[in-house]
């Protein structure tokens, strides 16, 4: 059920064609999980909280510096060596006291994704390194949780939205391990939230069946020369995490 205030305060997004109050109900009813609270996954954080999203957990294991202020958009100068997780939250809780927002500082692990995910309704991963990305995967694959997958480096940017067994797993795209697990790519704050946008709009669409997500579907873009290109994704039946399954 919506609040009167609330009908006021989304009246705008719910006049979208496709979207109205049974949509809005559905963010309200809804969890989504967002590993990484850098410029991306803050950025989705966010956006995902001023649309009424009714559930944040953030997960994040670092504390905020000086070098992260490029696209830090929920973090102050003066948050500048506390827990990123913590001051996410209370800047949310400033922009919109109605999510309700958990925090879990530490890195993805199957430890504590044992706890979390099952409370996830949708999950956007965020993270800056294959060895959590592919914990994420693989978990999110086991338990059947719809994954958004939203990276970015240097000028470019790539998003698409796994559904387990029925689209293309991380795995089944990037089937060898990349050696990609290091700090200190290239960063520009307003490319990451572009990317941090576009992952909350899927997050949304997922949640209440607003228009058509990126299944099976590679957005790419370079804001280099402005380039924004959709590739078909296709499974692996040799994926050594999603192949070989039939759910019958
Ligand atoms: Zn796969």
């Amino acid at each position: 059920m919506l609040t009167t205030a609330e009908l006021e305060k989304y009246k705008r997004q719910i006049t979208i064609e496709g979207f109205g109050i049974e949509a809005q109900k559905r963010l309200k009813d809804s969890t989504a999980l967002i590993a990484g609270v850098g410029g991306v996954g803050g950025t989705a954080a966010l956006y995902l909280s001023v649309a009424g999203i009714g559930r944040l957990i953030l997960t994040h294991d670092g504390d905020l510096t000086l070098p992260d202020m490029n696209r830090q958009i929920l973090m102050s100068h003066s948050s500048i060596g506390l827990k990123r997780v913590y001051t996410a939250r209370e800047s949310i809780e400033k922009i919109n006291p109605d999510v309700s927002i958990e925090v879990l500082p530490d890195k993805v692990s199957e430890e504590n994704l044992d706890i979390i995910l099952p409370q996830a309704d949708v999950v956007i991963d965020c993270r800056h390194n294959f060895i959590e990305r592919n914990i994420l995967n693989e978990l999110c694959v086991k338990k059947k949780k719809i994954l958004i997958e939203a990276a970015m480096n240097d000028m470019e940017a790539y998003l698409t939205t796994i559904i387990p067994y029925r689209t293309p797993c991380l795995s089944c795209i990037y089937p060898e391990k990349p050696e990609w697990d290091y700090l200190g790519f290239n960063v520009l704050g307003a490319v990451s939230g572009t990317i941090g946008c576009l992952s909350a709009i899927e997050a949304i669409k997922v949640l209440t069946g607003l228009g058509e997500p990126l299944y099976s579907k590679l957005l790419f873009f370079d804001t280099k020369g402005m380039e924004f290109k959709k590739f078909n994704l296709h499974r692996r039946s040799d994926c050594g995490v999603c192949g070989y399954y039939n759910p019958c």
